[in-house]
């Protein structure tokens, strides 16, 4: 069963009479087989999954792409209903807010930061962005009051983030990290990959290439660390990287000492469009 609302208070209704534990999915929408492998997994571990798709304003800043964010509901409704024939006896309430009122309706004056962490490399170059992903987030569990949910490890220091405010605000959420899911040549799939024209689409491999290549210079061979920063240095002569850096997975510290894990974050630009990806390494 897949059920749409697009009113909160409708939503809400429905929550309330929820008998199970939720878990929770939320999007921006344009669906690809990246969000749908987080919907399959919160469908394997709940009978009842909430799924959102909202194009968040308060994570854009006022020069990005809120405007022109591609909105494709009846398509993405197309994708969770297939998802549904998988689970057939699940049930899937999706929730698509008619307007951004009915997330943050007038007076709503809540904000949520997460000191740290969303100050650097995607915060320093997005000032706010990572308040406006918290906060909308914040209210999203205010709203859905999920057990679990569903975030990708492709936007890793969002993950970071998210898991951070639980921790410091003591939600009672766990929060579940799924793989990057990539097309077929390599390219972490991003309903952004879309603004990118043929030629652009080729060059966007670089960045995948680039990371395999300095994830297996290191991979549980840490002597090697020294070599692939000089490596990165040279990678980084190439404008077209916003930054590339080696950090310790947990904290996104420089300081690699303690790191437990390696985490390597990368953000390649073509024209406006900015490509994400990272991936891990151990250094045992
Ligand atoms: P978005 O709609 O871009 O806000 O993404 C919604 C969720 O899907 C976030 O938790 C993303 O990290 C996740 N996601 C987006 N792309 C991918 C991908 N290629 N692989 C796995 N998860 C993804």
């Amino acid at each position: 069963m897949v059920i749409v609302h697009t009113a909160t208070t409708e939503l809400q209704k429905e929550r309330e009479n929820e008998k199970a534990s939720v878990g929770f999915v939320p999007t921006m929408g344009n669906l690809h087989q990246g969000h749908i492998s987080l919907l399959r997994e919160a469908l394997a571990h709940n009978s009842v999954v909430y799924f959102s798709i909202f194009v968040n304003p308060k994570q854009f800043g006022p020069k990005e792409d809120f405007n022109r964010y591609p909105r494709t509901l009846e398509d993405d409704l197309q994708l969770i209903r297939k998802m549904n024939e998988e689970f057939p006896s699940a049930k899937i309430v999706v929730y698509a807010p008619a307007s951004p009122d009915e997330v943050f309706p007038e007076g709503y004056n809540q904000k949520v930061e997460v000191p740290g962490l969303s100050g650097i490399l995607e915060g320093a170059i997005r000032p706010g962005h990572f308040e406006g992903v918290a906060t909308v987030v914040h209210r999203l569990f205010e709203i859905v009051k999920p057990r679990e949910a569903y975030f990708g490890l492709k936007d890793y220091q969002q993950f970071l983030v998210i898991r951070q405010m639980v921790k410091d605000l003591n939600l009672p959420i766990k929060i579940t990290g799924m793989p990057i899911i990539r097309d077929h040549d390599g390219l972490a799939l991003s309903s952004r990959n879309q603004y990118l024209n043929r030629e652009e689409r080729q060059e966007a491999l670089t960045i995948s290439r680039i990371l395999n290549e300095i994830k297996q210079m290191i991979d549980g061979k840490k002597a090697n660390l020294v070599k692939a920063q000089e490596y990165i240095r040279e990678v980084l002569k190439d404008s077209r990287w916003n930054y590339l850096e080696l950090l310790d997975g947990d904290s996104l510290s420089q300081d690699l000492t303690r790191a437990k894990k390696i985490t390597l974050l990368g953000v390649f630009q073509l024209r406006t469009t900015r490509l994400l990806d990272n991936t891990q390494m151990e250094i045992a």
